[in-house]
C-alpha cells in the first residue's frame, strides 16, 4: 500500500485525519506526538479520560476468561452484576437492563419493548411513538425514524416513518415564552389527533445534545408532559445515551426534574468508550406484563451483554462512584458555564451559551442582537470545530436552529479534567 492511500471508509472521504496514538487522561495524542485536549470526551463518550488502568485491568482479567458467550446460552457474571448495580443506582423501579452495542440500538429496543408491553397488555394497535422536533435518537432505521434531526434525515426521508414531531424546548430562539404547560397541552392536542389508542410511548433526550447543543427545558416541563402521557395510557422513554451517567451533574439528567421514566436508554458514558456497551432499562411495571405473558423480549443482537464491555462498563462504574465524579461534573461544570459566559460577552459569534453539569453547548451566529444564523454554506461549526482540532482542542459540531438553519458546538469533557490538563 502506498503511504498515503488509505482503504479506510472515513466520515469525510478525502479528508486527512490525523492517526491517534495513545491517550492519558484529557489528553490524546497523535502519531507525530501532537497533544489535542479531548473537551468533548470524543464524541461526549470517554466520561472518566483515556488510560484508566483500573478499567483496562478489568477487561484484561475478564477477556482472559472467555471471548465470547450467546445470550440464549449463557448470562455471565459482569453482565449480572452491572444491571444489579444500575438497580441501585436508577431511580424509580428502573431495574431491568437489556445491554446492546450503541445507543441506536437501545433505541431500537426501547422502540420494541414498548410495543410489545402493550400487545402483552392487549393493546395491540398502540405502535407508534412520538418524538421532538431538534432530537437525536441514533441513525438505525426506527431511531432516525424518530429523530427530528434535518440534516441526519433528509437523504433518508423516503424510508423514514413520518409522524408529526413536537416542538422543541429552545428558549434562546422561542417566538413567544412557552411554559412547561404550553408544551404539555401542544402534546396533549398532538395525541388528539393521532389517537391515544394508536401510540405507544413518547421518547425524548432530557437535555438535547448533538441535535440542539444542549437544550435545557424549563421547570416543571417533564413533569407536565408525564402528567399527559400517564392520562392517555402512552409510555415515557427518556434517552439518556448522551446525558446518562454523570453527564449532567446527576445519574440521569431526567433526575432535574420530578418525572420519572418507564423505559432508559443509556449508552456513551456507560463504559466511558473502553468497550462498545449500551442499553436499555425498564422499569418493573413495563417488565411484568411480558413476562407474565410471551416471557421473551423479541430483540437482541449477536453481541448483547458481551461480558468485556459489561466488566469496562462495571468497572467504570465504579471509578466513577470511587472518586464521586458525578458531584465534580456538576461542580467543574458550573465553573466552566461562567468562563464560557465571559468568552460569549468578548465574542461576536457566540450567540448562546447553555447546559448543564458538563454538557455545554455554545450557539454560533452571525448577528447576536437578531440571532440571525451564519448562512448554511458557511459550515460554520465544521469551520470552528476544524481549526480547533488544528490548534489542539477537541470540539463537537451540533446542530442548532428551529430547522438546523444553526450552528453550534458541545463542549464536554471528562469528568476527570484537572486545571492542569485545561491549561497545558
Ligand atoms: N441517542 C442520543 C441522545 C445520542 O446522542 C446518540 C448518539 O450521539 C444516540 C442515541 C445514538 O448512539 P450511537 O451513536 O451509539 O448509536
Amino acid at each position: 500500500m502506498a503511504k498515503d492511500e488509505s482503504y479506510l471508509i472515513k466520515p469525510l472521504l478525502d479528508r486527512n485525519y490525523p492517526c491517534v496514538s495513545y491517550g492519558k487522561g484529557a489528553a490524546l495524542y497523535d502519531m507525530d506526538g501532537k497533544r489535542y485536549l479531548d473537551a468533548c470526551s470524543g464524541a461526549v463518550t470517554a466520561s472518566i479520560g483515556h488510560g484508566v488502568d483500573e478499567v483496562v485491568q478489568a477487561m484484561y482479567e475478564q477477556a482472559r476468561k472467555v471471548s465470547f458467550v450467546y445470550r440464549s446460552q449463557f448470562t455471565n457474571e459482569p453482565a449480572e452484576r452491572l444491571a444489579m448495580k444500575l438497580a441501585e443506582q436508577l431511580p424509580g423501579q428502573l431495574n431491568h437492563s437489556f445491554f446492546v452495542n450503541s445507543g441506536s440500538e437501545a433505541t431500537e429496543t426501547a422502540i420494541k419493548i414498548s410495543i410489545q408491553y402493550w400487545q402483552e397488555r392487549g393493546r395491540p394497535e398502540k405502535t407508534l411513538i412520538l418524538s421532538r422536533w431538534m432530537s437525536y435518537h441514533g441513525i438505525t432505521q426506527g431511531a432516525l425514524s424518530l429523530s427530528g434531526h434535518y440534516e441526519r434525515r433528509q437523504r433518508f426521508e423516503g424510508m423514514l416513518d413520518r409522524l408529526p414531531f413536537l416542538s422543541p424546548p429552545y428558549p434562546y430562539r422561542q417566538v413567544r415564552e412557552m411554559s412547561g404547560v404550553d408544551y404539555a397541552e401542544e402534546l396533549d392536542h398532538l395525541i388528539e389527533q393521532i389517537g391515544p389508542h394508536r401510540i405507544a410511548a413518547f421518547i425524548a433526550e432530557p437535555i438535547v445534545g448533538a441535535a440542539g447543543t444542549a437544550l435545557v427545558p424549563g421547570e416543571w416541563y417533564y413533569e407536565a408532559l408525564k402528567q399527559v402521557l400517564d392520562q392517555h395510557d402512552i409510555l415515557f422513554i427518556c434517552d439518556e445515551v448522551m446525558t446518562g451517567m454523570g453527564r449532567t451533574g446527576k445519574d440521569l439528567a431526567i433526575e432535574h426534574w420530578d418525572a420519572t421514566p418507564d423505559i432508559v436508554t443509556l449508552g456513551k458514558g456507560l463504559s466511558a468508550g473502553y468497550a462498545p456497551l449500551a442499553a436499555t432499562v425498564v422499569a418493573d411495571h413495563v417488565l411484568e406484563p411480558i413476562q407474565a405473558g410471551s416471557n421473551l423480549i423479541m430483540s437482541g443482537h449477536t453481541f448483547s451483554a458481551n461480558p468485556l464491555s459489561c466488566a469496562a462498563g462495571l468497572a467504570v462504574l465504579h471509578y466513577v462512584k470511587k472518586h464521586d465524579l458525578v458531584k465534580r461534573a456538576a461542580t467543574i461544570g458550573e465553573k466552566l458555564i461562567e468562563d464560557l459566559q465571559e468568552i460569549q460577552t468578548a465574542s461576536a459569534i457566540v450567540g448562546d451559551v447553555r447546559g448543564k453539569g458538563l454538557l455545554i453547548g455554545l450557539e454560533f451566529v452571525k448577528n447576536k442582537a437578531t440571532k440571525a444564523p451564519f448562512p448554511k454554506d458557511a459550515q460554520v461549526a465544521a469551520v470552528i470545530v476544524n481549526e480547533a482540532q488544528r490548534q489542539g482542542l477537541l470540539l463537537y459540531p451540533s446542530a442548532a436552529g428551529l430547522k438546523g438553519e444553526g450552528a453550534g458546538c458541545l463542549i464536554a469533557p471528562p469528568f476527570t479534567l484537572t486545571k492542569e490538563e485545561r491549561c497545558e
